[in-house]
This record gives C-alpha cells, sequence and structure tokens, in this order.
C-alpha cells in the first residue's frame, strides 16, 4: 500500500532499527509508494514511509530492488563529491560517497546475499543507509 513521505526532521533523525522476518510488509509498502514516485525518485529508505527499521528500496539494474538490514562490508578508498537530492527535503546537497562498496543484506524474500554495488547504484545504497543512521544528506 502506497504510503504518505514524511518529512519531519525530528522524525527523520531517528535511528532505524534491524527488520524481522516479519516486516515483510513494510517492504511491500515501501516498494509500492517508491514506484508511485518512480519519476523522480531512486531509492527510499522505510523511515520515509514511518516505519524506523532498516530496509530499503532501491533502484538496481533498471527496477527497485528490497535490501533489508544492508551492511557495508567492504569499500573502495577513494571517495568522490555527490550532489544527491532527497524526497524528503527541498533542494539538492553535497556529500561524499565510496565508488564501491559491498554490502551484506537480505532480500524481499529474507534470502541473504552479497553484492558489490559501483558507481550511482553504490551511492544511492549510501543515501539510503544513511536515512537509516537519521542523518540527512
Ligand atoms: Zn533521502
Amino acid at each position: 500500500m502506497k504510503r504518505d513521505i514524511i518529512t519531519d526532521p525530528m522524525l527523520l533523525s531517528r535511528k532505524s532499527v534491524p527488520a524481522m522476518q516479519e516486516d515483510i510488509q513494510t517492504a511491500q509498502d515501501l516498494l509500492d509508494t517508491v514506484i508511485a514516485h518512480a519519476d523522480h525518485c531512486v531509492g527510499m529508505a522505510a523511515n520515509m514511509i514511518g516505519v524506523c527499521k532498516r530496509i530499503m528500496a532501491a533502484q538496481i539494474g533498471g527496477k527497485y530492488q528490497i535490501l533489508i538490514n544492508p551492511e557495508i562490508t567492504d569499500h573502495s578508498a577513494q571517495k568522490y563529491t555527490a550532489e544527491e537530492g532527497c524526497l524528503s527535503l527541498k533542494g539538492v546537497r553535497t556529500t561524499e560517497r565510496y565508488a564501491v562498496i559491498t554490502v551484506s543484506y537480505y532480500d524481499e524474500k529474507f534470502r541473504k546475499k552479497m553484492r558489490t554495488f559501483r558507481g550511482f547504484e553504490a551511492q544511492i545504497i549510501q543515501h539510503e543507509m544513511d536515512h537509516f543512521e537519521g542523518i540527512l544528506i
């Protein structure tokens, strides 16, 4: 079910807790919501729909994929400066991102995965993981 987007910085600055198997419905709601904003949104963290669990939807390989409880297990030494926008914020801000990250996570069926992401996909994941920490760009 599509949910409203949270824009209150107080709510968005709360840290998210690990998700469990019973949070799968939140993953579906997140997908429904991000798809409703597909023309201007490449990723979304669950706290943006009011659920402080570590679940994100990110555009990977041309479609939205669910990453649950992602952890960066390795990253490139190199960082670069990126300009990012966020559906929960107005305007664009500058931040630093790793060019390459290796992430362990659970997929939408709660299967454990490990994958390396580069460039824009890596950037989306790092942006959404910041949301889990209550960090806004
Ligand atoms: Zn954001």
